[in-house]
């Protein structure tokens, strides 16, 4: 019962439906670091990029990752399903 008061209170006043697992969830503790210093992650060849923004309307996750930075929106909620690199035109995300 906690999980869904919770989650769904949440979803609302962040809008956003993954609100719990960010801002609840004990081990997003361990994870969040693990994932910003990880070096399996996607990579952006800023220099290639043309903003046609089709990595962004695929990505499920909502990350900037037409971004190089670590610290992109969301960065840390890439779960790596190489979809964005499927899609960009331009073969600047690997
Ligand atoms: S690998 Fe998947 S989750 Fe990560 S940025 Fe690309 S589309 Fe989004
Ligand atoms: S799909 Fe490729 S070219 Fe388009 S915005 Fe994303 S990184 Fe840039």
């Amino acid at each position: 019962a906690f999980y869904y008061i919770a989650g769904i209170a949440l979803a609302y006043i962040f809008k956003d439906n993954r609100a719990f697992c960010k801002y609840l969830c004990p081990i997003t503790v361990f994870l969040k670091p693990m994932s910003y210093y990880s070096l399996l992650r996607v990579h952006c060849d800023e220099s290639k990029c043309v903003h046609c923004n089709k990595c962004l309307k695929v990505c499920q996750m909502n990350v900037e990752v037409n971004k190089e930075s670590r610290k992109r929106k969301n960065g840390t909620d890439c779960i790596l399903c190489y979809e964005c690199t499927k899609e960009c035109p331009v073969k600047a995300l690997h």
